[in-house]
């Protein structure tokens, strides 16, 4: 290793795996709040965006609230209501029941589940898309058929196989919470993601495809479900001369400045996935020759956002690599690499990697949780993707220069 990389110089601006990237009109909406004194969860940027947004993905109603994982915990609340009925105040509307999730996400897709009470039985991942596999959620179905709700992902922006899975929930009587905080603007059959659920989250978080630093949204066609986030997301107010309370409450909203980012960040929605899809693609053609793939999708029936470009590396070109609870070490080996050798290549080279989602079953907060895979041979998907795969730097702001030394830094990893 190093050989080829002696004549490559550090960034001298780091890299990132995905900034924000801002164009103006943000600071419009910003000041405009400003000079109408709307700083506060209410107001014009609050109104439009949701309208943006809703039009956008193609439903009927947006909620804006503070986060991702607001919209997805208000999601997996309202489930829980329509399937089991109002919970105690101190106990959730999950309370007791098992709900089968993706695995191999962001922990914030199954903590709501847990807020509120469920248990997240954890669902491997298939290999075509790194999403949920539909053969094991079938599976999990038969090993536990009371259970009545579903909560997935679309990781790294790439759809998930949505028509499969909503036959599985279909066949069950399910309801699902879609969680498309990732994927943003890809579609799937022409639709786009944050459609499909019976309840639907989306966030705005500071590394997304589009950003307000934060904030999230729900998504729903049903004006009873909005009116209901609503109200959940501002304290549960009963409509009355005083602060009336019949439900618990939550602060969730989105505030109006950070609305105004996003109002100016929508127009951008397009010209970001079309960067990143360039950046994609210029991986799959400079990494051609090495033995490493990029997560894959169905070219036929989807269109990703591009939001993270990650790499596999093929099985036979691993060189050994230990992960402990807290740390990663490996021992080089000529023609191989892993990901810990690249991402700590790249960190000296000043740009950012980040390893693959380290599935849920085997995390440690959920190390007692159920875990269902799609065989019964024992072949855990989600644990050898995130043994063999990492994600690149992806930040649209990259240009063709530095992601072709990004890709001759990979290159010098597997010499
Ligand atoms: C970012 C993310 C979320 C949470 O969104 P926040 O706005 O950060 O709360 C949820 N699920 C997935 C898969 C995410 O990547």
């Amino acid at each position: 290793m190093f050989q080829n990389t002696k004549n490559i110089k550090p960034f001298e601006k780091k890299v990132w795996l995905s900034s924000p990237t801002m164009h103006g009109d943000e600071q419009k909406w910003v000041n405009d709040a400003f000079v109408k004194n709307w700083i506060t969860t209410a107001g014009e940027n609050i109104n439009e965006v949701e309208k943006i947004v809703a039009e956008r993905i193609g439903v009927k109603y947006a909620v804006a609230l503070s986060c991702g994982t607001a919209a997805l915990h208000l999601a997996t609340k309202l489930a829980g209501e329509k399937l089991y009925g109002q919970a105690k105040p101190n106990c959730g509307t999950l309370q007791g029941h098992k709900v089968f999730c993706s695995d191999m996400t962001f922990n914030a897709t199954v903590n709501t589940v847990t807020y509120e009470g469920g248990e997240p039985v954890f669902i491997d991942t298939e290999r075509d898309t790194w999403n949920i596999s539909p053969k094991a959620l079938e599976r999990a179905f038969e090993l536990y058929p009371d259970v009545k709700l579903v909560v997935f992902a679309h990781l790294y922006g790439i759809p998930a196989k949505v028509d499969e899975i909503r036959a599985v929930c279909a066949r069950h009587g399910a309801l699902i919470v879609e969680d498309a905080a990732e994927s943003l603007g890809a579609t799937y059959k022409g639709v786009q993601t944050g459609s499909f659920g019976n309840y639907n989250a989306i966030s705005f978080n500071g590394n997304k495809i589009i950003t307000g630093s934060s904030g999230g949204m729900f998504l729903t066609n049903s004006k009873e479900d909005a009116d209901k986030v609503r109200k959940w997301s501002t304290q549960s107010r009963e409509s009355a001369p005083w602060y009336q309370h019949a439900e618990m409450g939550y602060n969730y909203r989105m505030s109006n400045i950070i609305a105004g980012i996003v109002r100016g960040q929508m127009n951008y929605l397009d010209e970001h996935i079309s960067q990143k899809k360039v950046i994609y693609e210029r991986y799959k053609d400079g990494l051609k020759g090495l033995p490493v793939t990029l997560n894959p999708f169905d070219a036929n029936n989807c269109e990703p956002n591009y939001w993270l470009s990650c790499l596999l590396i093929d099985t036979y070109a691993m060189c050994p690599q230990k992960r402990t609870d807290t740390e990663a070490t490996y021992t080089p080996e000529k023609g191989k690499s892993c990901p810990t050798e690249i991402l700590e290549t790249l960190v000296k080279f000043n740009a950012e990697g980040r390893p693959i989602w380290k599935p849920m079953h085997l995390q440690p907060i959920y190390s007692k949780n159920l875990f269902v895979t799609a065989g019964d041979n024992g072949e855990d998907v989600g644990a050898d993707i995130f043994a063999r795969g990492l994600c690149l730097p992806s930040d649209n702001k990259m240009t063709a220069e530095q992601q072709d030394v990004i890709i001759e830094i990979i290159r010098s990893c597997f010499e």
